[in-house]
């Protein structure tokens, strides 16, 4: 047990944590090392980080190389502004590197240094472009239930679970929620992905089509309980979008950089977005860093705005050299080591194993695409019922097991089932993944007694 501390105890006294309940955090873990798919706690415990850490260090923890590209600039550079007026060697060199590698419409990047930031910009940006377009009307941001797009004020009113709204509300006005296409429990017996859509397409021409900037949709939503689309779902979206002339947000903060096994993921339904928030893999977590690419279209209303209509967002660490040279050289292991084919490789030896798992009596649906995969858990296959409670407790076992995952809880949104997250680093080794199968149907069953 940890609890005797003295660390721990200075921690439960000073340190307010992310979804901070003191019941929480009884018996905290603390972590004091990690490396590759690995991570180790202050008693010499090792784990299997089965969700990199929150979807985030995809090409492992630790990796020196990106230790010593941050100390090598920051002992040349370690800060410099990029406000207009300045710019720096890093930021240049991998904005240009992120364009060749994003979509053929990709022509610049605002840096970021989070998730929330990135869709908080993204939605700036999207209403400075209709406003210097000459359609200043065009404010409101449709997202989807269930989506997770960070907590900040405009991201959290995005985000599609009513558990982080709860003791922060009024949401921010403007944002409009619409029904995600979530097969597993999509209501009727028509195309979920194509019914879907056309539910935003509804919610547009509800709103008025000229009073609506942008939808926001996670390629493969994350938080949410791993929800894969049907593949009719963004080709139908992209043209309602392109019809009602409401720009088209990729929210790529977990599914970029690999994840998928594609570098990013629309690509996989030949959809190009107008804009794409990104962070967490960019650096594998190394370093804070997150962005928006945008689309020549919205990098010409950037660049031609007239003087007075000027793009005045900003933040201090925008472009920050230390970051930007970490994503650089991240970027450059991941290409180097393939991981991103690995990622779509290994995602299919993961994904057999865990379909392995439909025989368990609790397991209602098996999804997911490259290393990000779901396993929704049920009272009974019949109903669906959501096992509400459920995954907490397989989560415990799979803790004693050695193995981190994260539960995306049916008790935050009652309609759904607790879905067990299962996203671990690209670089995880063949046995690794193997054990996290293993662990999963000894906790299901376990935690089912
Ligand atoms: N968007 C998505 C899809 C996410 O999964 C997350 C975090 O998990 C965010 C945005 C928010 O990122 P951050 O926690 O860095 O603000």
């Amino acid at each position: 047990m940890n609890a005797p501390n003295p660390l721990l105890e200075a921690d439960r006294q000073h340190l307010i944590h992310p979804l901070h309940h003191p019941t929480d955090h009884r018996e905290p873990i603390l972590f004091v090392s990690g490396q590759g798919a690995l991570l180790r706690d202050a008693s010499g415990k090792e784990y299997i980080d089965g969700l990199s850490s929150l979807w985030n260090v995809n090409a492992g923890h630790s990796r020196k190389e990106l230790a010593e590209a941050a100390a090598e600039q920051m002992s040349r550079l370690a800060f410099a502004s990029a406000y207009a007026g300045g710019t720096n060697e890093p930021a240049i060199r991998l904005a240009e590197r992120l364009v060749g590698l994003a979509y053929a419409n990709t022509k610049g990047v605002y840096f970021t240094t989070a998730g929330a930031e990135s869709n908080e910009s993204a939605f700036k940006i999207a209403r400075f472009f209709w406003k210097v377009s000459g359609k200043p009307g065009k404010v409101k941001i449709i997202s989807r239930i269930h989506a997770y797009h960070g907590v900040t004020m405009a991201a959290m009113s995005a985000t599609g679970m009513a558990a982080y709204h709860k003791m922060f509300g009024p949401l921010v006005a403007n944002f409009l929620q619409a029904p995600a296409p979530y097969p597993y429990r999509w209501p009727g017996n028509g195309d979920p992905g194509v019914e879907a859509a056309d539910a935003v397409e509804k919610m547009i021409l509800a709103e008025g089509a000229d009073t609506v900037a942008a939808v926001i949709a996670e390629p493969v939503m994350g938080a949410g309980g791993v929800i894969v689309p049907p593949d009719t779902y963004f080709p139908r979206l992209r043209e309602i979008c392109d019809q009602h002339n409401v720009l088209l947000i990729a929210d790529e903060v977990i599914t970029g950089f690999g994840r998928t096994g594609r570098w990013f993921a629309l690509g996989r339904w030949g959809v190009t977005p107008d804009l794409v928030s990104f962070a967490k893999g960019v650096t594998s977590a190394h370093l804070p860093l997150g962005g928006v690419l945008v689309s020549d279209r919205v990098q010409v209303a950037i660049e031609q705005a007239p003087g007075d209509q000027k793009f005045m967002h900003a933040a201090t660490y925008s472009g920050h050299p230390v970051c930007c040279a970490v994503g650089l050289k991240n970027v450059e292991i991941i290409e180097r080591e393939g991981l991103v084919e690995r990622a779509a490789i290994m995602g299919k030896r993961l994904l057999a194993g865990l379909d392995g798992l439909r025989d368990l009596p609790h397991v209602g649906d098996v999804r997911g695409l490259g290393m990000m995969c779901g396993v929704e858990l049920v009272a009974d296959k019949g109903s669906k019922a959501p096992a509400l409670g459920l995954g907490a407790k397989v989560a415990k076992e799979a803790m004693a097991r050695g193995v981190l995952l994260r539960i995306r809880g049916g008790s935050a949104d009652p309609a759904i089932g607790d879905t067990i997250c299962i996203a671990p680093p690209l670089v995880t080794p063949e046995d690794t993944l193997d054990r996290i199968v293993t662990v999963v149907r000894d906790s299901i069953l376990a935690a089912s007694k």
